[in-house]
């Protein structure tokens, strides 16, 4: 094997390994919590590591991935979907109005809709291509500065003009916990402002914390490095 030094990105062979045992504990905190594990999907979050790391997990039946930036996603996802035309890519990373165009081309689910601004970009291209990925509205449930989202407190106006003033085939919310905090009461939050709002899917959970998210009712957990390995420092 090639020393992981001189080749970061050398193809883990232990990928499909990870997916499977991701797999069974999704199944399990589902079947632990009284819920199908087959409404729990497993979105494997690929960014950082190049097209021949995903295909492991696409031969393993693996067809719901993440990504965090729209150029990465371009570049890396085309030319496996011409070989799995089934697979969902999901947008896990805050999208810029003028990357809009580009993200609804390429991304069947974006989960981190979270100002008028972008909704407005949205709708206008969902108009214009007639493509409408589904769209997830972001809550920084954590209300941090530095964290994109709606904050909890606006969640319920913003979803409301997401749906009625702009047309967006909303059917979710995500979030992403603060490091340093209990995630239950994170998930938990988000869960208690998707039932509010009539919204049947909740994208929460991380490799960290994925199975808690199972039993605060997930029903996506976004999971990298549990399957992928470790993702080099950015620099
Ligand atoms: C990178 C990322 C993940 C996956 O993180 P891991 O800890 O590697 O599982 C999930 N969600 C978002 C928004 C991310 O950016």
């Amino acid at each position: 094997m090639i020393p992981s030094d001189t080749a970061p990105h050398s193809a883990d062979p232990d990928i499909a390994a990870n997916l499977a045992e991701v797999q069974a504990k999704v199944a399990e905190a589902a079947r632990a919590a009284g819920r199908d594990p087959a409404a729990v999907t497993l979105v494997a979050v690929g960014k950082t590591f190049p097209a021949d790391h995903m295909l492991p997990a696409l031969n393993a039946g693996q067809r719901a991935f993440g990504e965090n930036r729209v150029q990465e996603a371009e570049e890396k996802w085309p030319g496996l979907r011409t070989r799995f035309p089934d697979l969902r890519l999901h947008l896990i990373g805050p999208l810029q109005s003028n990357k809009v165009r580009k993200a609804v081309d390429v991304f069947d689910v974006i989960e981190t809709v979270d100002r008028p601004k972008l909704a407005r970009a949205l709708a206008n291209v969902m108009a214009e291509t007639g493509r409408r990925p589904d769209c997830f509205i972001q809550v920084n449930t954590g209300a941090e500065d530095q964290k994109a989202g709606v904050l909890p407190q606006h969640a319920d106006a913003f979803i409301a003009q997401c749906r009625d003033d702009f047309a967006l085939p909303v059917t979710g919310l995500m979030c992403i916990p603060p490091v340093d905090e209990e995630p239950s009461l994170h998930f938990q939050l988000l869960a208690e402002i998707a039932k509010r709002n009539g919204l049947a899917q909740l994208s929460m959970g991380m490799s960290a914390d994925y199975e808690i998210a199972v039993a605060f009712g997930a029903t996506h957990v976004r999971v990298g490095s549990a399957i992928f390995g470790t993702r080099p420092k950015p620099a």
